[in-house]
């Protein structure tokens, strides 16, 4: 077996037997009954948590799985869910999965089951890359969303901010697979199980209910299914909390980058909300004429790291999925500057959080080949899907139960802001008609082909809150570009250039800020240059924290972004 410590998620060594059945080589086990997965899934897991009655009365509902394995379960979740599902309710999946089978195996496997078709396709089209991290999979169609915890099933569990409802253990069999039914595994289990949680299992080995019990769960065995004697199921101690009666007001103030962010997290967990910019859709650091989606680039192989690949895989995939059209053009290379450049690249790019070929060796660099150029404001009505942004909030501020501020530079206007460790930084870039058959790129400065030319920049003035057009700027533009692409830098004419300016917002680590600095007041800000890349996870994240709901970003990526750290007076929250 792999070492724990070993972040790279594994091949399953995955073979169809001649009975036609997916099983690990590895495990030396199969993925499901022979006799009939899907009968077996409904009967052991679906039956064994009591669904679909066990959600009739508990909003929010939170399934978690130990062992992803081909999505069968979960394909036969959400096809319950999708019939069952009480009215707009919310499903949350988080499932586990070290050993990562490929698209195409799972496609093979869940073939079987035709009448599963439009649940296993849906996940199909979602199916990650093998690389480790939370990748994130959404059904806006049955309001359900999972989050697939591509890493050791410890560690998994230890970086979930999340608490589940039912649970579904399917590891391989405990002779086969000890690790996935371990003691402190179990206990794990307990510490993220909400009041009254239901659990199924297929096997009622010794060790396994002795560690259930030990957790925290009263097990019971039951009348297995085919040839199984017995499976398991059990409920962890005490009642389920009543419900919520009150629905909240929520605002949302800005309408950049984070603001819609936000709007399209609280949309997509039926929490209606206003949205508010006095200046409209993207009118300050998130509306230039084109941005870049891209991870920062941190060989230090921790959560750093960790963040960005996660955060980036889940926005390029919601802006895949929401606005195709937004999309400018697929990859980015990004320059060296240096040998020490292309040592780093090297080091960033064999880092586990990234797929294998997600970041490629080019003889300029590193070509970041999931990377994108986006249209920002295509990007921010696809997010907010029609909803109306006021000018002035429409109801009296202290009448929301929680306000959201994501108003970028805005955010020195607020009271609150005098508390924090907030850094402006001032950028301007420039749009000029030109030929440009040129890669999106970027090495310090950037460049992105746009439809009548090319968009480049930034420049980058720190404790500058100027938004006015300099051309000083301009001359820096094009010195910046003629760095990396001379020829199409000597051919523009600063008298002939489109620019804007506007001031971002960072923090003395360059990392954002996220958080609630008193009771209702919710911050996202600090996303300096790579907002379309941050915004989305983070906007999920804060949503989560608000609402207690579970989170589909790490806790170790929640630790780093908090906004506590760069509160100024350590004042008690
Ligand atoms: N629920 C799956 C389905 O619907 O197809 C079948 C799961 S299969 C019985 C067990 C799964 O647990 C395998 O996919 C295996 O790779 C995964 N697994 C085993 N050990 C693990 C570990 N230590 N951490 C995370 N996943 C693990």
């Amino acid at each position: 077996m792999p070492d724990a410590r070993d972040l790279r998620v594994h091949d399953p060594q995955l073979y169809f037997a001649e009975d036609g059945n997916p099983r690990s080589e590895r495990f030396g086990d199969i993925y499901y009954s022979l006799q009939d997965g899907l009968s077996e899934t409904r009967a052991v897991f679906l039956s064994g948590c009591h669904m679909p009655d066990i959600w009739a009365d508990r909003p929010a509902f939170t399934v978690a799985e130990l062992g992803f394995g081909t999505g069968l379960n979960i394909a036969a979740l959400l096809q319950m869910w999708a019939e069952h599902r009480p009215g707009n309710n919310h499903l949350h999946i988080f499932s586990i999965e070290a050993f990562l089978m490929t698209r195409d195996e799972a496609a093979r496997a869940l073939n079987a089951w035709p009448e599963l078709a439009p649940f296993s396709e849906v996940i199909l089209n979602q199916w990650p890359k093998s690389r480790h991290g939370f990748h994130i999979m959404e059904f806006p169609q049955w309001g359900a969303r999972l989050t697939l915890a591509l890493t050791d099933v410890r560690e998994a569990l230890t970086q979930w901010n999340g608490k589940a409802d039912a649970w579904f253990l399917d590891g391989f069999s405990p002779a086969l697979n000890p690790d996935m039914w371990a003691e402190d595994v179990l206990g794990l289990i307990g510490q993220r199980s909400k009041a009254g949680a239901q659990l199924a299992t297929f096997t009622v080995a010794g060790a396994v209910r002795r560690g259930l019990t030990e957790a925290g769960f009263a097990v019971s065995k039951q009348p297995g299914f085919g040839k199984k004697r017995e499976r398991l199921e059990a409920v962890f101690g005490g009642e389920a909390p009543p419900l919520p009666i009150k629905i909240p007001r929520i605002l949302v103030m800005g309408a950049g980058i984070a603001g819609c962010s936000l709007s399209c997290a609280l949309s997509s967990l039926g929490l209606d909300h206003d949205l508010c910019d006095p200046n409209g859709l993207g009118a300050q650091a998130s509306g230039n004429r084109a941005a870049l989606v891209t991870p920062r680039l941190d060989a230090g192989g921790g959560a750093v790291a960790q963040l960005y690949a996660d955060a980036h895989a889940y926005a390029t995939s919601l802006y895949r999925r929401l606005s195709p059209q937004a999309i400018l053009g697929d990859g980015v290379l990004q320059r060296a500057q240096t040998e020490r450049d292309r040592t780093r690249f090297a080091k960033v790019a064999t880092q586990p959080c990234f797929a294998g070929d997600a970041l490629q060796p080019h003889d300029d660099g590193l070509f970041m080949a999931e990377a994108l150029a986006v249209e920002p404001l295509a990007v921010l009505s696809a997010l907010i899907g029609g909803r109306m942004i006021h000018a002035a909030p429409p109801h009296d501020i202290d009448s929301y139960d929680h306000v959201f501020w994501a108003v970028g530079a805005g955010v020195w206007d607020q009271a609150f802001a005098a508390d924090l460790d907030l850094r402006p930084v001032r950028g301007q870039v420039e749009v000029a008609t030109a030929e440009a058959q040129i890669l999106a790129q970027a090495w310090g400065g950037y460049a992105i082909p746009v439809p009548e030319g090319v968009l480049f920049g930034a420049t980058h003035d720190r404790e500058d809150r100027g938004a006015d057009i300099r051309d000083t700027d301009r001359l820096k533009n094009i010195d910046t570009l003629s760095k990396a692409l001379p020829e199409l830098a000597a051919g523009i004419d600063p008298a002939h250039l489109i620019s804007r300016a506007s001031v971002r917002v960072t923090t003395r680590d360059h990392l954002p800020a996220v958080g609630t600095v008193s009771p209702g007041i919710h911050v996202l800000t600090g996303l300096g240059g790579r907002a379309f890349c941050l915004a989305p996870i983070l906007a999920q994240d804060l949503v989560a924290q608000v609402f207690d709901l579970p989170s589909p970003l790490m806790a170790s990526a929640r630790h780093l972004v908090q906004i506590e750290r760069v509160l100024t007076v350590k004042a008690p929250m």
